[in-house]
């Protein structure tokens, strides 16, 4: 590798961890991105020119292709279907990895054979590319509705996907060890011939069923915890496609995907207050989640008590604080823009207006944060739950758009509940709860939400958009 292409690679690196370091505040995210884009840029334009693998011509057509079916994909994509986007993009780099690396190794074998070492990363490289491919195009569906979004579970689900695994291991260990000329030979018989394409492609299509198998008895609610996972698979997967074909750059940003995916996947677990091991194997939503209604929770029954778009436009317009709750079905309604208006007017009113943002309402990390900017609300109107929390008790109104989860109080003391223990936005604790929801659904953990049965909680049913559009007539004339 020339001088060149390892100070480029280094370029890169720097590009990549600065731009890490700066998505970690959204004030300066969106140039995060772009830091990283460039270092993702330069790594690849210099890794062609420099290996002469295709001429200029093919890799301009190469970059303008990609570029715009990037552009056009994150232009056109609605923020409530990131997920899946971020899904099959993962999938891609797993399968990247798996063509890469098996290249790379048909390559050697023809001309002699991998070293061991080559040949144990390239195994790695498939196993773990060939899941994060079909785990993520799996978790795609779910999220897509193209499959159910129930888990699936069937007998003896653990020990054959163990027994599955267990092949896996047995036709790698197979290849490392030289495949037909190798000590597992006499074992293998004339199982897999005298080549390697047969026990490779073996490889490959055990390591995909696998990533099925383990992916479908996840509930479409946990995807992406999973999706976070196999983004850092997918990074792990490409980190040692890079040690396969000596190439430094891959390494860096294969691990740094590794790392940061893995890390993120600790901090959406700890914020639901569930383990890793309870995601992926506690099929979570085997039962369906649909299960409330509007009798209320176990032991709180009562009625709950509903209010017109008037009477809660008056509470919040003569209110001298009030505390916006975005969740889930804020997003669903695409109403950001709609709530910025109405926070606008009741500030002009002179109410003090923020916002309450959980670390897991919606259905991605900062799901809220990116909604609410892309509306242009303020950063430091955004108020971190842990900063918010003290503040309810002195709030007048805490408006809750789409919220349910987040501000279900059975999560301090019911310890029965799903969600028992998940650290909430304590809006119970306000003076008054407006909740703007369509119905007495329950959210994602599929459970009854005692808060909206509160003497304090006024519930104005509708489409959140449609609501606050109301809500912001009537203000215009209180
Ligand atoms: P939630 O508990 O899922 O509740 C969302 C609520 O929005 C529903 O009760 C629904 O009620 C309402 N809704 C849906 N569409 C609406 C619309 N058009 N207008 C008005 N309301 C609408 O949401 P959350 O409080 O944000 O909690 C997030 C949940 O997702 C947590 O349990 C969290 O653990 C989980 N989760 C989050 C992440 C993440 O990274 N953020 C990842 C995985 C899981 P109606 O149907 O009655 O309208």
């Amino acid at each position: 590798m020339s001088a060149l292409m390892e100070l480029s690679y280094l370029l890169a690196a720097v590009f990549f961890i600065v731009g890490l370091k700066w998505l970690s505040s959204p004030a300066t995210a969106r140039n995060g991105n772009a830091l990283a884009s460039v270092g993702m840029l330069i790594a690849i334009v210099v890794t062609l020119f420099e290996q002469r693998i295709v001429s200029l011509s093919g890799i301009l057509i190469g970059i303008i292709i990609g570029a715009a079916i990037g552009a056009t994909l994150a232009r056109t994509i609605k923020m409530t279907a990131m997920p899946q986007m971020v899904a099959v993009l993962n999938g891609f780099g797993g399968g990247a990895s798996v063509l890469v690396a098996s290249a790379e190794f048909l390559r050697l074998s023809g001309e002699g054979g991998a070293a061991v070492d080559v040949s144990f990363s390239v195994q790695f490289s498939i196993l773990v590319g060939a899941v994060t491919f079909s785990g993520s195009l799996v978790a795609f569906g779910k999220l897509q509705e193209l499959l159910t979004g129930q888990a699936v579970t069937y007998p003896m689900q653990k020990p054959l996907n163990a027994l599955l695994l267990l092949a896996i291991l047995v036709t790698a260990a197979y290849l490392v060890v030289g495949g037909p000329d190798g000590a597992l030979a006499g074992v293998f018989g004339d199982l897999f011939g005298t080549s390697v394409v047969a026990p490779l492609i073996t490889l490959v299509l055990l390591s995909l069923i696998l990533g099925v198998l383990t992916v479908i008895p996840i509930g479409g609610a946990d995807m992406p915890v999973v999706i976070s996972l196999l983004n850092s698979y997918s990074g792990i997967a490409a980190a040692s496609t890079g040690f396969v074909i000596s190439n430094n750059g891959l390494i860096i940003s294969g691990a740094l995907v590794g790392a940061s995916g893995i890390i993120l996947t600790m901090i959406m677990c700890k914020a639901m207050n569930r383990s890793l091991s309870n995601v992926l194997f506690g099929a979570f939503g085997a039962g369906g989640g649909e299960s409330a209604g509007a009798e209320g929770p176990q032991g709180v029954g009562g009625s709950v008590r509903q209010v017109n778009a008037e009477d809660a436009a008056i509470m919040l317009a003569y209110a001298k604080t009030a505390v916006v709750v975005p969740g889930y079905g804020l997003a669903v309604s695409q109403a950001q823009h709609t709530v910025r208006e109405l926070a606008s007017l009741l500030e002009d009113r002179g109410v003090d207006v923020k916002y309450a943002i959980h670390p897991v309402a919606g259905r991605m990390p900062g799901h809220m944060n990116v909604l609410l900017a892309e509306a242009d609300v303020p950063y430091e109107q955004l108020w971190e739950m842990e900063r918010i929390n003290p503040e309810l008790e002195r709030t007048d109104v805490a408006l809750v758009i789409g919220a349910n989860d987040v501000v279900n109080p059975a999560a301090r003391h019911t310890e029965s509940s799903p969600i028992y223990g998940m650290p909430i936005l304590d809006v119970d604790k306000a003076q008054q709860v407006i909740v703007l929801k369509r119905s007495m659904n329950p959210g994602f953990a599929g459970i009854d939400n005692e808060l909206f049965y509160n003497q304090n909680t006024s519930m104005l049913f509708g489409d959140a958009k449609a609501s606050l559009t109301k809500l912001i007539a009537e203000v215009k004339e209180a």
